[in-house]
């Protein structure tokens, strides 16, 4: 049988796409993409000539068994997202739950990820933390989600859109309150990279007079314990005034 690839793509920096990525995409049969006119650009860049097939949430069920078959034929296939690691917040885990159910190898190359990026350079507490991904836009569902997340005593992750960063501030207000700090980390690896530290309060505040613009990783401080980072809130955002300014 042949191999599924596993392969984490730029999440802004082309430069930031591995050499093994490079040469798992030259020489697999086919590219599973989740949208495969995003990856032909990243193909091109590369000078890589593999075809590709469309892998999205709309075509899944469509999709796994022709992509089983191959792969059982002894094709090997990678998988690709628009940016990132495949599964996380991305299409992927039903492919790699029906190689795993019909024994073909899976492999995994390591990679770009926005969450992992940002908690990094956070200054919150790396370990543990909670990754959650994007919350849920049912009203019931969000608060559900929301009040679970309020128990959190470790750093959790969020992603989010520029269109919801500010209603999902206000979201997390209600629930934790207006000090608590947070860490929003901003066009990672791009030209307008910033990381905005401070208190919920004060990134609302910031955005009063400031439009979000940009992909948004939003990172929070656990409740009160040792996971919670001891800088001031308001000292540090002025430092990050200054970062976005320059
Ligand atoms: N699979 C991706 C990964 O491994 O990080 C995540 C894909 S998810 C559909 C897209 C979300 O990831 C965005 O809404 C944003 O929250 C976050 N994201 C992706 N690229 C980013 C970047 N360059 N800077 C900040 N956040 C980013």
């Amino acid at each position: 049988t042949g191999c599924l690839y596993l392969v984490p793509t730029p999440i802004g920096n082309l430069d930031d796409l591995s050499v093994r990525a490079v040469k798992t995409l030259q020489q697999v049969a086919l590219i599973a993409a989740e949208d495969t006119r995003n990856t032909q650009k990243l193909l091109n860049h590369f000078q890589i000539p593999t075809k590709q097939i469309s892998f999205h949430e709309h075509n899944t069920q469509q999709r796994l068994p022709q992509l089983v078959a191959l792969l059982q034929s002894g094709q090997d296939i990678a998988q690709v997202s628009d940016a990132g690691m495949p599964s996380i917040s991305d299409p992927g885990k039903e492919l790699v739950q029906a190689c795993v159910a019909a024994k073909i190898p899976v492999i995994p190359l390591p990679g770009p990820n926005a969450a992992l990026t940002a908690l990094i350079a956070s200054g919150l507490s790396p370990q543990p933390f909670y990754f959650y991904g994007f919350l849920p836009r049912k009203k019931s569902d969000l608060q559900q989600t929301l009040n679970f997340l309020a128990q959190l005593t470790t750093t959790f992750i969020l992603y989010e859109s520029p269109y919801r960063i500010q209603q999902t501030i206000a979201h997390l207000q209600t629930v934790l309150g207006s000090q608590r700090p947070i860490v929003l980390a901003r066009e990672l690896t791009k030209i307008h990279e910033a990381f905005l530290r401070g208190s919920l309060a004060e990134v609302q505040a910031y955005f009063h007079d400031h439009a979000p613009r940009g992909e948004y990783v939003l990172l929070v401080a656990g409740k009160s314990g040792p996971a919670v980072v001891t800088w001031s809130a308001s000292q540090v955002l002025a430092q990050v005034h200054t970062e976005i300014a320059a």
